[in-house]
């Protein structure tokens, strides 16, 4: 594993926002990352930020609720 950085996709209903380089440990051989605890909740935080802004000016069809 080495230091080095990975993108993270946010995909919710009718959210999407991609951060393109946040810090991460980057396997060498498979390329997968993995992200420290203090990332991981930086990212959490994003998440529920952009969930509550955006809450109140995004528009999700009807059918989209309560899934
Ligand atoms: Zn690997």
């Amino acid at each position: 594993m080495a230091r080095g950085a990975a993108p993270v996709h946010i995909d919710r209903e009718a959210r999407h926002v991609t951060l393109d380089r946040v810090p991460a440990w980057v396997c060498y051989q498979c390329d997968e990352a993995y992200f420290e605890e203090g990332e991981v909740k930086k990212i959490q935080e994003v998440i529920q930020s952009v969930e509550k802004k955006a809450a109140e000016i995004v528009s999700i069809p009807p059918y989209a609720i309560n899934r």
